[in-house]
């Protein structure tokens, strides 16, 4: 495909490495390409980075029709840059786009353009072990009309943004409180693509964690309130007695790439896998009983996250001494390995560019 490229005249300079934080910088450039029904996808091009123009009728703005991904590009020892495992991200943001009846990408041509954007922006990619260049491509309904109907235009979209190490200050668990009010979704509505509406529903349960000294919360199915489901932007994983168990994908859960490429690893080592439906009771009777050995979150941004207190109904309940467990390290270990390239990939998921 033709990807027309268009560079900066006014070049930034790379911010310190020990400075990065999530989502602050973006690079010198952005990929933006136009969609029209009848014509299919067209103007592909990388302009420098700045502000875009909208109608103020743009269906964006007022139906939400918006849908994103998440990948990094990472820096190896030996100075080349990697993705990890990127045809998932492109066959989710195809899923997310027939969800919210947007238009989809050829797969070919994603990773071409994925791939071109990465190359010209490759100084951006930092190069301590735990810092990356985040990707976010998205795309959105750009009809410039009030009507409420399929979208028959649109805009795809990547920017990128050089992220610091996770766990600067070392992996230490995290406090979630079991959310029993809002809901995130629910089965037969978006919870499985990776849309901005999804985030917009979720973040008042998200701030009232925060006011009372949690960093996240862990949804509950929408129906019942009874299954646990997933922590805001990360997919959780239980040890339970010996079995490790993280929640089935029932149509209500963002299928994460992490998570699936945990239980890969997982299953790999000999352990127990169950995805199953997993209720707050059976949750709350294994914290009672000390048989919840380890709780964790998956996602791109930390990798894993080791869960330290569960809070439900204002009862708290401590995992593993607030200490991360020894299959969480191990998965941190395998994973950042992989992605790094500090491990062999025996796995082929590393896409190098
Ligand atoms: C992106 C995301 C995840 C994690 O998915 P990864 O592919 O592992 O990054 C989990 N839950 C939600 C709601 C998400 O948006």
């Amino acid at each position: 495909m033709e990807i027309k490229i268009t560079k900066t005249q006014a070049p930034k300079a790379m911010p310190k490495e020990s400075e990065l934080g999530f989502g602050q910088y973006f690079s010198d450039h952005m990929f933006v390409m136009d969609y029209e029904a009848g014509k299919g996808w067209f103007n592909a091009r990388i302009v420098p980075f700045g502000n875009i123009s909208l109608h103020p009728a743009s269906t964006v703005l007022h139906y939400g029709a918006e849908i994103f991904e998440g990948l990094k590009a990472y820096r190896t020892e030996d100075g080349r840059v990697q993705l990890f495992r990127p045809m998932e991200n492109i066959k989710r943001l195809n899923t997310s786009a027939e969800r919210m009846c947007l238009p989809t990408i050829d797969e070919g041509d994603a990773l071409e353009i994925l791939e071109t954007f990465v190359r010209l922006e490759e100084k951006w990619v930092p190069k301590s072990f735990g810092t990356s260049l985040y990707l976010r491509p998205y795309m959105f309904g750009n009809d410039e009309t009030l009507g409420v109907h399929t979208v028959h235009r649109a805009t795809y979209m990547i920017i990128a943004s050089p992220s610091g190490s996770y766990y600067k200050e070392g992996i230490n668990p995290v406090k979630i409180m079991i959310e029993n009010e809002d809901v995130r979704t629910v089965r037969g509505g978006t919870g499985y693509a990776k849309c901005g509406g999804n985030y917009a529903a979720s973040t008042r349960a998200g701030e009232r964690a925060n006011k009372k000294g949690y960093s996240q919360v862990l949804w509950l199915d929408g129906v019942e309130r009874k299954y646990i489901e997933e922590v805001g932007a990360m997919n959780v994983m239980f040890k339970i007695n010996g079995e490790i168990i993280t929640p089935e994908l029932t149509g209500s859960i963002l299928p994460g790439i992490t998570r699936k490429s945990c239980i890969e690893v997982l299953k790999n080592l000999g352990y127990k896998v169950s995805e199953r439906l997993l209720s707050i009771d059976e949750l709350l009777e294994a914290m009672k009983a000390g048989k919840l050995e380890e709780a964790w979150g998956c996602g791109t941004a930390a990798v894993v996250s080791p869960i330290g207190r569960l809070m439900y109904q204002d009862v708290e309940y401590v995992i593993n001494n607030e200490k991360i467990g020894e299959v969480t390290q191990k998965l941190y270990d395998i994973l950042t390995g992989i992605q790094w390239g500090k491990i062999e990939d025996t796995y082929n998921w590393v896409h190098k560019l």
